[in-house]
């Protein structure tokens, strides 16, 4: 009897979509040394974790040996970086392995990242290094344990050789697993080949993998854009409900699925503020934490343009049914962002007067410069008694106790019983965080070969909103002297 495999693919992408890609295999790794897995990912995938742990498991994530049914190829795709187009990105230093069913029969990309250069590659090395491939490990796998919809990190592999950035780095391969990798990118390279028939079988693809709902209504295309623009609003809500700052908010790193994808200059802010931009090359500050739901609405725009020739032969109609839909965008992030904050301070009744109440408390905050994360936790230790850490966070106290007076007033008006309040509350704020100097420090040392800083982190943000003995210091903010952040690209 053979041997079951390992992972079961069946490809569909590469059936219904030649012309997006070109067939391609990993570069060889010349000594492949497991860095991280993800059992629980792994199980769900309907993978043993002890064999990929083997040396047989361990080359496949290194890309050494393509396994049976796979069928790896580098996507092709465009996309508007800080808002110019560039007609030919691509995957030019990660491959589509293939598609496996998981044990709830959902499909799933396998996808390397680092796995060297491509037709797509352009000047660049192929190359990823240790550290950028187990930081998209970790903060990926803190979104997914705060519930938000991402890609996640299988395994990070160290290759064995080096890659030459600033600094000479080990290099890795980082296995991702997504719903698809299909991007608006991938949308605009269809659009751009003038084929209109592929443009159709993408959409007819997209639609079965993510919104098969579209295909009953009676406009199918008009109905994927409604579908990805709702997903999309509910995502960057999440984001903005837990400080999250992707970072490089490229139409090629939007997904049609609604998932978070690319974990390159990402950050979560610690200090409330919405001009917050981390990333080294952000200078215009097109990506600021607050930037976030109108880029992403101008991306979706970019979407619904690939679209027109199918939503209507008669292209003006074709742009007002889009219009429609696209300014639907902001009343859905509205009313997404208002009932989370309203959860996060422990409203769960008819809005009243909060609308205000809550824009009041992120107005105080910013020139305080108050933890965003700590504030919401501070707040239902508030509603158990005793000393108010909640108050503690503002230097200037006056103005918080005024806007503590009226919470209060509302949370009577609602009347529910404080103790639960305050554990609904908890259940919706997390203690624990990626903290920006956490993750730097896990991935300084995991570099320099000890993975230990690494495993706790993991280990701490996938438990985000349980608070544990011992964990104190990963629910602070950076010490004044990690100064000012700042996060890098393609790294
Ligand atoms: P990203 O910033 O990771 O979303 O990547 C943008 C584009 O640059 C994509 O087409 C990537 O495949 C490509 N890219 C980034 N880094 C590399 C690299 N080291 N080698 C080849 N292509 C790269
Ligand atoms: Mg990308
Ligand atoms: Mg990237």
């Amino acid at each position: 009897v053979a041997a079951r495999p390992l992972l079961q693919f069946d490809n569909t992408f590469v059936r219904d979509l030649p012309g997006l890609y070109e067939p391609w295999e990993a570069a060889r790794a010349p000594a492949p040394r497991l860095l991280a897995l993800n059992d629980g990912l792994a199980e769900e995938l309907g993978a043993d974790p002890a064999a990929l742990r083997t040396g047989e498991g361990v080359a496949i994530l290194a890309g050494n040996t393509v396994p049976e049914g796979a069928s790896p190829v580098a996507q092709a795709y465009s996309g508007h970086q800080f808002g110019g187009f560039s007609p030919r990105l691509g995957d030019g230093r990660a491959l589509l392995l293939g598609e496996v069913l998981d044990v709830r029969g959902h499909r799933r990309d396998l996808h390397f990242k680092g796995s060297g250069r491509t037709p797509f590659a352009r000047g660049a090395d192929g190359r990823a290094a240790v550290g950028p491939m187990l930081r998209e490990y970790v903060v990926g796998e803190a979104m997914h344990a705060l519930g938000i919809p991402t890609t996640r990190a299988l395994a990070v592999v160290a290759t064995g050789e080096n890659v030459v950035r600033e600094t000479v780095l080990p290099g890795a391969v980082l296995t991702r697993v997504a719903a698809s990798h299909l991007r608006v990118g991938t949308f605009q390279y269809a659009a751009l080949t003038r084929d209109p028939a592929l443009v159709r079988r993408l959409a007819d693809h997209a639609i079965a993998r993510h919104h098969p709902a579209a295909a009953e209504a009676a406009n199918p295309y008009l109905a994927l854009f409604e579908h990805v623009t709702r997903a999309q609003a509910d995502l960057i809500a999440r984001w903005m409900l837990v400080g999250f700052i992707h970072g490089v908010m490229n139409t090629d790193n939007m997904t049609i699925s609604g998932e978070t994808i690319d974990y390159g200059p990402c950050a979560f802010m610690e200090a409330y503020d919405p001009a917050t931009v981390f990333s080294s090359i952000d200078h215009g500050g097109r990506y600021a934490f607050g930037n976030q739901p109108s880029v992403a609405q101008w991306n979706l725009a970019r979407f619904a343009e690939t679209l027109l020739t199918l939503i209507d032969a008669d292209q003006e109609a074709a742009i007002a049914a889009a219009t429609g839909v696209l300014n639907a965008f902001t009343d859905r992030f509205d009313a997404r962002f208002a009932e989370g904050m309203r959860a996060k301070i422990g409203l769960a009744g008819d809005p009243g007067d909060d609308g205000a109440l809550i824009a009041d408390l992120l107005a105080l905050m910013v020139p305080q410069g108050v933890d965003f994360t700590s504030l919401f936790r501070a707040l239902a230790t508030t509603l158990r008694g005793g000393p108010s850490p909640a108050r503690d966070l503002f230097a200037d106290r006056a103005p918080f106790d005024a806007w503590s007076e009226r919470w209060r007033a509302e949370l009577a008006r609602e009347g529910r019983d404080p103790a639960a309040t305050a554990a609904a509350m908890d259940a919706v704020n997390p203690v624990y965080i990626p903290r920006n100097h956490l993750v730097e420090e896990a991935l300084a040392a995991a570099t320099a070969g000890d993975m230990a800083p690494f495993d706790r982190l993991v280990d701490v943000v996938t438990r985000p909103f349980e608070e544990r003995d011992g964990l104190e210091t990963y629910a602070e903010p950076a010490p004044d002297g990690f100064g000012t952040y700042v996060t890098y690209c393609g790294t």
